[in-house]
């Protein structure tokens, strides 16, 4: 039987419409599969004390990456780190990855050795190993797909649906960097430099384009936090904290409120921000691809949280508080006026692209 929206197009329903029908289809996950679709990896029991974690993404030329401002080294780099970051998300020691790879005849072989010199950078740099993928013609652009194992400790894995009514609001690192990097690299395409060359503007470009290009992928983080217990949720900010945040508050089933001014915001950020007019709140909110950790604490954890943190070096900044799921989710500015976070950061079949990380 057809459902009522059977004859919805994929504008209509959505990168996230879809999922949901195809997490309809699929079922209910059985033993011994402790996570189907809905979290940044499948758990899977391995033995009664290892958890096998997997994610896969896909990479399009075109949505996920363009030649004129990514080198070939670049992209292959960034699609192992945005895989890491789902395990990182979910508290896992990554292990093993796959490409598969689909390509235009066009393509020199030089091109794709410089995109394996990327891959293989990353895995050496987070230790995991390249074992295998597949290859293929494509008839236009290119298409990469990596696929990542993990490894976890039973019981101790970040999910996104564990988050509790009072549960405060934190995330690793600083949100909107890749944003502004994007957008600075398709200026210099364009040759519209944004750049005054002092020191500190130079300073300011290189970091905010090496954010876009070479994220981190937040293992260590993501590890103390399911290792010690502190976290009852988390996942990975690659669409961006506005439409992220919803898949955190859907699957536990509560609402959120956000602090504008905790929002840790680089510099950098701030500096494009002035030069761009813009108010830098709206980069961390909406700016897809900075693969920083969203997670929730319950504050009784808060003070080891940051005695944590503060140990090991990792940022941890607290940028609000789980509400009830009736409250919504909002945002508040500091002179006390809020308003309803709308999930507006990127969403595949709802924008037409350039790229995945630009909102505008
Ligand atoms: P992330 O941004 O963390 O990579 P996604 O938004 O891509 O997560 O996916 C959300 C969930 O939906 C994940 O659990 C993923 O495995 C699942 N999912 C996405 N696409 C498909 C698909 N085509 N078939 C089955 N599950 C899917
Ligand atoms: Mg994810």
């Amino acid at each position: 039987m057809p459902t009522p929206t059977s004859r919805a197009t994929l504008t209509q329903l959505g990168e996230f419409g879809l999922i949901e029908r195809m997490k309809r289809r699929t079922g209910r996950s059985r033993t011994p599969v402790l996570r189907g679709i809905g979290d940044d990896a499948a758990v899977i029991r391995l033995n009664h004390r290892q958890l096998l974690l997997l994610s896969t993404d896909v990479l399009i030329e075109g949505i996920h990456f363009d030649p004129s401002t990514s080198s070939m080294e670049d992209i292959g780099y960034k699609a192992v780190v945005s895989n890491l970051s789902d395990i990182a998300a979910m508290g896992g020691t990554p292990q093993y990855i796959m490409v598969a790879l689909a390509v235009p005849p066009s393509q020199t072989s030089a091109s794709i050795d410089r995109l394996y010199d990327g891959l293989v950078r990353a895995c050496r740099h987070y230790k995991v190993q390249l074992v295998g993928g597949d290859t293929s013609a494509s008839p236009r652009s290119l298409f990469l797909c990596v696929s990542i194992t993990g490894l976890c400790r039973d019981r101790r894995f970040l999910a996104r649906g564990g988050a509790r009514i009072g549960d405060l609001l934190y995330v690793t690192g600083t949100l909107g960097d890749s944003l502004c990097g994007l957008r600075i690299l398709q200026q210099r395409a364009r040759s519209q430099s944004a750049s005054r060359s002092n020191a500190s503007s130079k300073r300011h470009l290189g970091f905010l384009v090496n954010r876009h290009l070479h994220p981190v992928a937040r293992v260590g983080e993501g590890l103390l936090l399911a290792s010690q217990r502190l976290a009852t949720a988390a996942l990975d900010l690659s669409d961006g904290l506005s439409g992220d945040i919803h898949h955190l508050c859907q699957e536990s089933r509560v609402g959120a409120e956000v602090e504008a001014e905790k929002l840790p915001i680089s510099p950098g950020c701030r500096w494009y921000a002035t030069l761009d007019r813009t108010d830098p709140t709206h980069f961390a909110l909406l700016g897809g691809e900075d693969y920083e950790l969203l997670f929730t604490v319950p504050p009784d954890k808060q003070e080891k949280v940051t005695r944590l943190g503060q140990k090991h070096g990792f940022r941890f900044t607290c940028i609000g508080r789980i509400r009830p799921r009736r409250f919504g989710i909002r945002v508040k500015a500091l002179n006390g006026s809020s308003w309803h976070l709308a999930p507006a950061s990127y969403q595949h079949f709802r924008q037409t692209p350039p790229l995945k990380g630009n909102i505008r």
